[in-house]
This record gives structure tokens, C-alpha cells and sequence, in this order.
């Protein structure tokens, strides 16, 4: 049988570390659904749409077919089990995240009890990278391209001049 992961967030925009656990999770699973959460009140730096293509550009050829992008703006284990999936990935940077992980997996499981959340550990160069502040960092000129892909970094100095 396919394993399918699902893997949420807000990817605004995709950083090395959002990119390691997709990685790591593609180790594990089949396919990978990315679900970009989106929130009419929340519209965020990037667009859906933008997200979406910076993700499929930055993938490896050879696993884009096993990775798809979705949105999603209802609870996360209905998103997920209307996917098929019987895996949520959460990446884990330090015990801030591991405190509010728990949180969110124990009422996760509560709710879809046949999804499985599966930690995945940051690996060590990836582990302070937020997009909170690569957002921050990016827009008052400083240089993304340490924290994400080189196609991200080139989208952000775009947005940046557009909103300069
Ligand atoms: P952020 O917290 O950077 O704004 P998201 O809300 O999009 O990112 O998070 C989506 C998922 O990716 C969460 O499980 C989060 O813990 C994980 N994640 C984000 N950044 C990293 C990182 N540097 N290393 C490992 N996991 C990460």
C-alpha cells in the first residue's frame, strides 16, 4: 500500500529547513502532499500561488513526481485525511517546538486517530532558520540566500523591490 505523508505549514516562503524535513520525509514515505495553510485574515508575504511554484522549482528533478502541493483552509486532520494520508510530518527545531508539538499531536490523534504525527528532527545547519525571520532579514536587505534556496532568495530581493 502508498504511504502518504502530509506535511503542513505555512511555507511563506520554503526555507533549507522546511526543505530538509521534506527530504527527510520523502525517506520515509511514498508521497508527500505539502499543504500550505491558507487564512483569508492572514494573506502573508507570499501568495499561495507563489509559494506553490518556488517549492516545485527548488525539488529535485527526480522526486517531483512523489511531492505535490496543495492548499488547505479547514482543521489539518480533515485536510489530511481527505488527502489519504496516514502520516502528518512535523519538523522538531528545539523544546519551544517540541512543547507546542506535543500539544498539536496529542490533539491531533484525538481527532483522526488512524493519522500518525511523525517527528522529524532539524538537522544541525537548518536548526534557527524560522521564515518569520528570513522574512525579516530579507526585507530589511540582508542576505536570505544562507537560509533558503537560491530561487527563494532571488524571489524575495523581487518582492522586496516591489514593495519598496
Ligand atoms: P515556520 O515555523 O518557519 O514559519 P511553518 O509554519 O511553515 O514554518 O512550519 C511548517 C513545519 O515545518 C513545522 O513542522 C515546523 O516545525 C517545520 N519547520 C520550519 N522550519 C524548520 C526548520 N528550520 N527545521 C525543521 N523544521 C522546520
Amino acid at each position: 500500500m502508498k504511504r502518504t505523508a502530509f506535511y503542513p505549514g505555512s511555507f511563506d516562503p520554503l526555507t533549507n529547513g522546511h526543505l530538509d524535513i521534506l527530504l527527510q520525509a520523502l525517506g520515509l514515505a511514498d508521497e508527500v502532499i505539502v499543504a500550505i495553510g491558507v487564512h483569508s485574515s492572514k494573506p502573508g508575504l507570499f501568495t499561495y500561488d507563489e509559494r506553490k511554484a518556488l517549492i516545485e522549482k527548488v525539488l529535485p528533478e527526480a522526486l517531483r513526481d512523489r511531492v505535490s502541493v496543495v492548499s488547505f483552509d479547514n482543521l489539518t486532520t480533515d485536510a489530511a485525511a481527505a488527502a489519504g494520508a496516514g502520516m502528518m510530518i512535523r519538523g522538531l527545531r528545539d523544546g519551544s517546538d517540541l512543547d507546542y508539538e506535543m500539544q498539536l499531536a496529542g490533539m491531533n490523534s484525538a481527532l483522526a486517530e488512524d493519522i500518525q504525527t511523525v517527528f522529524l528532527p532539524a538537522s544541525a545547519e537548518t536548526r534557527p532558520i524560522t521564515a518569520t525571520l528570513v522574512r525579516q532579514v530579507a526585507l530589511m536587505g540582508g542576505d536570505a540566500s544562507l537560509f533558503v534556496p537560491e530561487a527563494v532568495a532571488e524571489a524575495l530581493k523581487i518582492k522586496l523591490s516591489e514593495k519598496s
